[in-house]
């Protein structure tokens, strides 16, 4: 079986000489089809450094991310938007809702980004609202619905785009321990077919959820 993931020798520096911090200093392993990858290590390890590369969201010091054998650290223009775009979910602790956008508007805005067609969007948002159970959330403000509701709108975004891998940082984080569970369970169905990349400082859910636990000390593991 091949990896879907894999990271190769990733380094990532901050500043210089007296000053140089190595986020990442030299990391290797790689994902199989069908894992969920759990990341802990405490505060200033390295794991936004890493989910943050993996997202291309910060360029590596040295070293590398490849998807399917294909090398993500080197995209440019298109490719790079389209990757961005179309194979990373994220899901974020403060879910990163728009405010002013109802829960179908936020769930609907990657489409429109990315220009898929009206009737195709209703069709993905039917199925996705089901699948997570928020269809009676749809016309609802963020500010008028629960935490859980919130991430599983947020949820409902990442996946949208039917995006190869779901990036989650710290998802539960604020919520409580029953909505916890949902959520977890949730991003365990959505790690049979994609994968899944989630930090988190909760060892109870990482022995539970993950097959596969990166632990990060000083950017290494
Ligand atoms: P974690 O997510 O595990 O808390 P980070 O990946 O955020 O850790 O940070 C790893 C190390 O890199 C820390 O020492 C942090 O201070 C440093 N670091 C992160 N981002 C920057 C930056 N933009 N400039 C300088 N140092 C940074």
């Amino acid at each position: 079986m091949e990896p879907i993931l894999e990271i190769a020798a990733l380094k990532k520096y901050y500043g210089k000489e007296q000053n140089l911090t190595r986020a990442l200093d030299g990391i290797s392993f790689q994902v199989m089809p069908g894992e969920f990858l759990v990341i802990m290590g405490s505060s200033g390890s390295g794991k936004s450094t890493l989910l943050n590369c993996i997202a291309t969201v910060i360029a590596p010091t040295g070293g590398a991310v490849a998807l399917h054998d294909k090398c993500i650290t080197t995209l440019h223009g298109k490719a790079l938007a389209d990757y961005r775009g179309k194979e990373i979910g994220y899901l974020f602790q403060s879910f990163e809702l728009i405010d002013n956008l109802t829960g179908r508007e936020n769930i609907l805005l990657p489409l429109a980004l990315h220009g898929v067609s009206e009737g195709e969007s209703r069709e993905r948002l039917t199925k996705l609202a089901d699948y997570l159970e928020v269809t009676d959330v749809l016309d609802k403000f963020p500010a008028q619905m629960s935490g859980g509701q919130k991430q599983r709108i947020a949820a409902a975004r990442a996946l949208i785009l039917g995006p190869e891998i779901v990036l989650a940082d710290e998802p539960t984080g604020a919520l409580d321990s029953d909505t916890s569970v949902q959520i977890m369970n949730l991003l365990k169905d959505v790690a049979k077919d994609r994968l899944v990349v989630m930090v988190t400082h909760n060892p109870e859910l990482a022995e539970q959820y993950a097959n596969r636990i990166v632990r990060l000390r000083d950017g290494a593991i």
